[in-house]
């Protein structure tokens, strides 16, 4: 399954040629794909036809490209989850995919011409969709847009960035957005009394960190995954919370995000960064840093990896007599 940083690579790779592209054509050919598009809004393929997309924005592992405006009509965005194996591959057109093709885009990008924006999903866990922009509960960007905001690029006004599609309004904000807000990240810890690593999974509270980084991030802070989320002191959520920042940035910075690798290559193929990882999947290997054989355990229908030396469980404390 595709998370953050795989994500994000998606998200840079495609915004060089969405940003500012106009939408020629919409071919769906499997429906399952549209299943978070409501029809309320209206049909996915006029909904777009005709529009330009603005800019490329993230949150978590929600992508969406925010669309020009179109008279009368509420602020929209075609939003895109990559689900366990979606992949949006931009494409010559004529090249047909020999992948699962399940809706296709035609662009046309002012400079840079025409392309095929192909949405792949062997799974069907993921899903396009026209959906409705609401501004953000605290004024701030909606998600990450990468250069287009950063640049002012955007020829249609700047209405979108402080905005959030609909279907990613309760998805709370991913540690690498720079309106995080960590104090009320840390107050929701000592409030939810839950295991920390189910804490970290529950993406109303922290989003793009799955199963792979939460463990990494566990493994590096040596909090162990059951450790009461609100017994971890101030200190060890600040920095666990500093770790899965860490696990993030160097996951991104080894994945790579050029545009000719977007173009050329297909995102995603292996599903995962080949980075090193420390604990996940290394089952009675040797912990890097004590040597102690890595401890695999049930967790939520899938596992946990941790160092059963450095991340000891939680004992409370044998009350006084
Ligand atoms: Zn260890």
């Amino acid at each position: 399954m595709p998370e953050l940083p795989e994500v994000e690579v998606v998200r840079a790779g495609l915004e060089p040629a969405v940003t500012g592209a106009l939408i020629t054509g919409v071919e769906v050919f499997d429906e399952r794909s549209l299943k978070r598009h409501s029809p309320l809004e209206g049909p996915f393929d006029g909904l777009l036809e005709g529009r330009r997309m603005l800019a490329a924005g993230r949150r978590g592992k929600f992508l969406w490209f925010p669309l020009s405006d179109r008279g009368g009509a509420p602020a929209q965005a075609l939003v895109t989850h990559l689900g366990m194996s979606g992949q949006v591959l931009l494409r010559t057109p004529g090249v047909e995919e020999d992948g699962l093709l399940r809706i296709r885009l035609h662009i046309e990008h002012p400079e840079r011409g025409e392309f095929w924006v192909n949405f792949v999903d062997q799974r069907i866990f993921g899903s396009m969709a026209v959906d409705r922009l609401l501004p953000t509960s605290d004024g701030h960007d909606g998600g990450y847009f990468g250069f287009a905001a950063q640049l002012g690029l955007e020829p249609h006004g700047e209405a979108w960035r402080a905005s959030v599609p609909a279907q990613v309004a309760h998805i709370a904000r991913d540690p690498l957005d720079p309106a995080f807000d960590d104090s009320a990240f840390f107050a929701a810890l000592a409030r939810k009394k839950t295991g920390i690593k189910r804490a970290l999974l529950d993406q109303t509270l922290i989003s793009g960190v799955g199963n792979i980084y939460a463990d990494e991030s566990l493994w590096a802070a040596r909090v162990h995954y059951e450790y009461p989320s609100d017994k971890l002191s101030r200190p060890r959520a600040r920095e666990l919370l500093t770790e899965v920042r860490i696990v993030l940035e160097k996951a991104l910075a080894e994945g790579g995000t050029s545009f000719d690798a977007q173009y050329v290559n297909v995102n995603g193929v292996s599903g995962y960064f080949a980075h090193s990882l420390n604990a996940y999947g290394r089952e009675g290997q040797p912990c890097p840093r004590c040597g102690t054989p890595i401890t695999r355990e049930q967790f939520m229908n899938r596992s946990s990896y941790f160092c059963p030396r450095d991340q000891r469980p939680y004992r409370p404390r044998a009350p006084r007599t």
